[in-house]
C-alpha cells in the first residue's frame, strides 16, 4: 500500500489508483507541483512502452527531448537504449515499460540536465513505487547511479564500475530480479564502456531466456552464450 498523507490530496488521488492507466491519467491531469521541478517542466513524463510488459527499466529523469515530447527515453540516450536492447531481441515499446526516478526535467543554472536533488527524488519516488506495484514486473533494469541510489537507499558509496552488470537483491521488491546497467548517457560520454555494456546485456539475455520473460529474446541474433 502506498504512503498516504492526509494533507497531500494530489498524491493521495494519484496513489489510490488501482490500474496503471488510471494512475497515468491522474498524474498527467494533476499538473503536479509537489516539488520544485514542476515549475520548469513542459510535460510530466510518466513513461514509454508497455505497462503490461514484464520488464521495467528505470532511469534518472527526463531530458530536453523527453520534456518536449512528454515521453521517456526518446532522445539520444533513449535511441541508444533501444538499439542495445534490440540486439538481444527486446523491443522497448513492446517488452518494456521505461520509467524514471523523477517525472519532470531537472536543469542546472546553464539550462543543462542535472541529477535530481534528494528532496526532489524523495518527493517523486512514491509515484515510481506505485508504477512498479501496478506493473508487477518480473525483471527490473536500473540504469545508472541515480536509479540505483534511490531504488536501493541502503547501498552507500558504490561505484558503477563495480555494480554494472550485476543482479542485486532489493528488500523492498521481493521476487523481482533486478539488474544494474550503465545509463546509455554514460556510454555516449565514454564509448569505452560499450564493450562492458555488451557483456552485461549478454548476461541479461541469458537470464531472460531462463526466466522465459520475453519471447523475442530466445531467437535474437546476439548470442548470450557467445
Ligand atoms: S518531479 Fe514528480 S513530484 Fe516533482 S513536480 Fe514532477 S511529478 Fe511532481
Amino acid at each position: 500500500m502506498p504512503p498516504f498523507d492526509l494533507f497531500d490530496e494530489t498524491a493521495n488521488r494519484i496513489l489510490s489508483t488501482n490500474t496503471y492507466e488510471e494512475f497515468r491519467a491522474r498524474l498527467l491531469e494533476s499538473q503536479c507541483q509537489r516539488c520544485p521541478l514542476g515549475s520548469h517542466r513542459t510535460h510530466i513524463v510518466v513513461d514509454r512502452g508497455n505497462p503490461a510488459a514484464k520488464i521495467v527499466v528505470i532511469g534518472e529523469g527526463p531530458g530536453r527531448d523527453e520534456d518536449a515530447q512528454g515521453k521517456a527515453f526518446v532522445g539520444r540516450s533513449g535511441q541508444l537504449l533501444d538499439k542495445i536492447l534490440a540486439a538481444i531481441g527486446l523491443d522497448t515499446n513492446r517488452d518494456c515499460l521505461i520509467v524514471n526516478v523523477v517525472k519532470c526535467r531537472a536543469v542546472d543554472e546553464a539550462g543543462q540536465n542535472r541529477p535530481p536533488q534528494p528532496a526532489e527524488a524523495d518527493t517523486c519516488f512514491p509515484y515510481l513505487k506505485h508504477q512498479i506495484a501496478l506493473c508487477a514486473p518480473r525483471v527490473m533494469l536500473l540504469l545508472g547511479a541515480t536509479s540505483l541510489k534511490y531504488m536501493d537507499p541502503a547501498r552507500k558509496d558504490f561505484s558503477m564500475a563495480k555494480e554494472a552488470g550485476r543482479f542485486i537483491a532489493l528488500p523492498d521488491y521481493p521476487g523481482i530480479e533486478t539488474m544494474v546497467l550503465y545509463h546509455p548517457a554514460a556510454l555516449l560520454r565514454n564509448p569505452n564502456l560499450k564493450a562492458d555494456m555488451w557483456e552485461h546485456v549478454k548476461i541479461l539475455k541469458k537470464r531472460l531466456v531462463e526466466l522465459g520473460v520475453a519471447k523475442g529474446v530466445q531467437h535474437a541474433a546476439g548470442s548470450a552464450n557467445s
